[in-house]
C-alpha cells in the first residue's frame, strides 16, 4: 500500500528495504538496486548513465559465534571481513597492549572505545600480522552493532567480527576460556557504479544532486541512505521542467559505506571523471527523514547558499562538515549543502547509524513528504538564479553546534601551548594527550557564562574563533583563547574578530582589557594582532624547569 502515492517517496523507500534489501559492495541487493535505479531514474525521458569504478566486492554466507558452553553469541561480521573457523581461547584486548598478546588467541575489545582509537582499521591490521586468530570488537551501540565498525578489504585471514556493548559484557565473562567462530566470507574484485540521469543544458552551468544507494552490510539502509535515494528519484522528476539552461547530473552514487579514499568511492570516482566540467554547485541527500532527527543542511563554500537554506527550507543551516559524497566535491572548491539528520558529531544523530534498527519503521513520511517540498523550493530557487556569489568572510557569534569544529581547530593547531610542550619535553604524556587537554579546557572556558565569543565563516566554512570574559562589576575583560584555522591564514581574520570582541567589550561598558600570550614565534602572528590594534605590553614572565 503506498501512503503518499503522488511523490512515490514510500514506493521508492519500502522497495529498497525490503524487496531489496542490503547493497553492500558485491551483494546481491547492490545489483538488484542498480537495476531498480536505472529504470527509475529514467522516468521522464532522462538519458541513463552507468559509469562504472573498480571496488573491492564481499559476500558472506552462515556464521556464528559460541561458547564453551554451547551458547550462541549475538554478533555479525564486518565488512569485509575474511571467512574462517577458529577454536581459540578469548583475550581482552584494548588496544594498549602489544597486539602479539593475542597471538593464537581470539582478541576481545569489548570495552574499545572507537572515538579515542579512531582508526579500528589499522588496528585490525595490527592484530592479523601479530597472528591474532580472530578479533571481536564492540559497537558503540547498548543494544545493536554497527556492521561497518571496521571495514579492511586488505585482511588477508583474520575473521572480525563486531557485538553489541551489552553482548560484550555477557561475552566477558568468557575471557581465558575457548570460544568457537565461524565465518563463510569472500573478498573479490568487483565493479561498482555510479547511475545518472543526465540532463545536458545548452548553457555553461552544471549542478550535480546525489545520494548514495550503497548500505552497511545486513541492514536495510532505511535512512542511511534509502530516504535520500527517494528524494532524489522524486526530484529527477519534479524538477524536470525547471532545469532551464543547466546541465544536471542526478546521481546515484554506489560505495560510498566503504569510504576507501577518505571519501565515498562513488562520489571520489564521479569527480575524477568530471572534474573538468563547470560545477557550480552539489547537494546531497544523505541519512534524513528519521522521527527523532534533526534536520539540518552541512553548507560549504557559500554563506548565500546557507541562507537560502533558511529561507526556503526547514532545515537548520549549519557550517561545512565532511561525511558523504560531498566531501570530495568541497575538495574541489565547489559549494556543497549536504542534507540530513543532525545532531551527533557524525553529522547523523537519533538513530544507530550503520546497524539492524536503520529500518524503515523509524521513517517519518510526512517528514519526508515536507523534505521533497524545501527541496524542491530550494533547488528551484538556486537553478533560476543560479549558485549566490560567495560573500566575504562574515564575523558572528559562536554557536554551541561550532564546539566539534573549535575542538578539531585547536587539536590540529595549537603545538605552541604548554601542554604540547611538556609532552615534547619530558617525552611523556600527562593524563591525557595534549590535544585532549586543551580541548578541554577550551570547552571549560567557554562554558563559563562571563566568556562569549564570536568565530569567522568564509564561505559559510568556519575558519577561526576567538573568546573573550566579561567582568562587568569591575568594568574590566580579557581576550581568551582564540586561533584561525591555517587554511584560511592572511585574511586578516584574528583582527577582524579581535575588533568585533573589542566592540562587544565597549558595549559592555567595559574600560580596560587584557591578553596573555607567549613570546615565542608560534605567538608572533597573535602578538602581531593585539599590537596593531593597540595593546600595549604591562607584564613578562618566565617559565623554568629542573630535572630532577
Ligand atoms: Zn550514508
Amino acid at each position: 500500500m503506498s501512503h503518499h502515492p503522488a511523490t512515490g517517496l514510500y514506493d521508492t523507500l519500502s522497495h529498497l528495504c525490503l524487496n531489496v534489501g542490503e547493497r553492500h559492495l558485491g551483494s546481491p541487493g547492490e545489483a538488484a538496486a542498480q537495476d531498480y535505479l536505472a529504470a527509475r531514474l529514467g522516468e521522464g525521458g532522462y538519458e541513463v548513465v552507468r559509469e562504472a569504478f573498480d571496488a573491492p566486492g564481499w559476500e558472506y554466507g552462515p556464521f556464528s559465534i559460541t561458547t564453551e558452553g554451547g551458547e550462541a553469541i549475538d554478533a555479525f561480521p564486518c565488512y569485509f571481513s575474511p571467512g574462517g573457523e577458529v577454536t581459540a581461547p578469548l583475550v581482552p584486548y584494548t588496544g594498549v597492549e602489544p597486539p602479539e598478546t593475542c597471538r593464537g588467541k581470539i582478541a576481545f575489545s569489548g570495552r574499545h572505545d572507537f572515538t579515542h582509537v579512531g582508526d579500528t582499521n589499522a588496528l585490525a591490521e595490527k592484530l592479523e600480522k601479530a597472528g591474532a586468530a580472530a578479533w571481536i570488537v564492540n559497537s558503540p551501540y547498548n543494544d545493536t552493532f554497527s556492521t561497518k565498525i571496521v571495514r579492511n578489504p586488505g585482511l588477508e585471514r583474520m575473521p572480525v567480527f563486531t557485538i553489541s556493548q551489552r553482548t560484550a559484557l555477557r561475552l566477558a565473562r568468557e575471557a581465558g576460556r575457548p570460544v568457537h567462530l565461524k565465518l563463510e566470507a569472500r573478498r573479490f574484485p568487483h565493479r561498482s557504479a555510479n547511475l545518472i540521469a543526465r540532463h545536458t543544458g545548452s548553457g555553461r552551468r552544471k549542478l550535480v544532486i546525489g545520494a548514495h544507494y550503497d548500505s552497511a552490510p545486513g541492514i536495510q539502509g532505511a535512512a542511511d541512505n534509502g530516504t535520500g535515494i527517494a528524494l532524489l528519484v522524486h526530484l529527477v522528476r519534479a524538477l524536470k521542467p525547471h532545469l532551464g539552461d543547466w546541465s544536471v547530473d542526478f546521481v546515484a552514487f554506489g560505495a560510498e559505506e566503504y569510504g576507501g579514499p577518505g571519501f565515498g568511492l562513488g562520489g571520489f570516482e564521479y569527480m575524477k571523471a568530471h572534474q573538468e566540467e563547470p560545477i557550480e554547485a552539489m547537494l546531497c541527500l544523505d541519512g534524513l527523514g528519521t522521527f527523532l532527527g534533526n534536520p539540518e543542511a552541512r553548507v560549504g563554500r557559500n554563506g548565500l547558499l546557507r541562507r537560502w537554506v533558511k529561507e526556503e527550507t526547514g532545515f537548520t543551516p549549519r557550517p561545512y562538515r565532511r561525511g558523504s559524497d560531498q566531501g570530495i566535491f568541497d575538495q574541489h572548491g565547489i559549494p556543497t549543502a549536504w542534507f540530513c539528520d543532525g545532531g551527533a558529531p557524525s553529522g547523523i544523530g537519533h538513530f544507530p547509524l550503520h546497524s539492524p534498527q536503520d529500518v524503515l519503521e523509524i521513517v517519518d513520511f510526512t517528514r519526508l513528504e515536507r523534505f521533497a517540498a524545501d527541496l524542491e523550493r530550494f533547488t528551484g530557487r538556486l537553478l533560476r538564479e543560479g549558485v549566490p556569489a560567495a560573500p566575504p568572510a562574515e564575523i558572528v557569534p559562536l554557536e554551541k553546534e561550532d564546539l566539534p569544529a573549535v575542538r578539531e581547530l585547536v587539536s590540529a593547531v595549537w603545538t605552541m601551548g604548554m601542554s604540547y610542550r611538556r609532552e615534547q619535553l619530558y617525552g611523556r604524556v600527562f593524563d591525557a594527550p595534549w590535544q585532549e587537554k586543551i580541548a578541554r579546557a577550551v570547552a571549560e572556558y567557554l562554558a563559563d557564562e562571563k566568556v562569549h565569543a564570536v568565530k569567522a565563516l568564509v564561505d559559510g566554512t568556519f575558519a577561526g574563533f576567538l573568546s573573550y570574559r566579561i567582568d562587568a562589576a569591575n568594568r574590566f575583560g580579557e581576550i581568551g583563547y582564540n586561533a584561525v584555522a591555517p587554511a584560511f591564514g592572511g585574511r586578516n581574520l584574528g583582527r577582524r574578530m579581535l575588533d568585533a570582541a573589542l566592540e562587544a567589550l565597549r558595549c559592555a561598558g567595559v574600560e580596560d582589557v587584557e591578553v596573555i600570550t607567549g613570546l615565542d614565534d608560534g605567538h608572533a602572528p597573535a602578538r602581531a594582532v593585539y599590537e596593531g590594534a593597540g595593546f600595549r605590553p604591562m607584564h613578562s614572565s618566565i617559565q623554568y624547569t629542573l630535572r630532577l
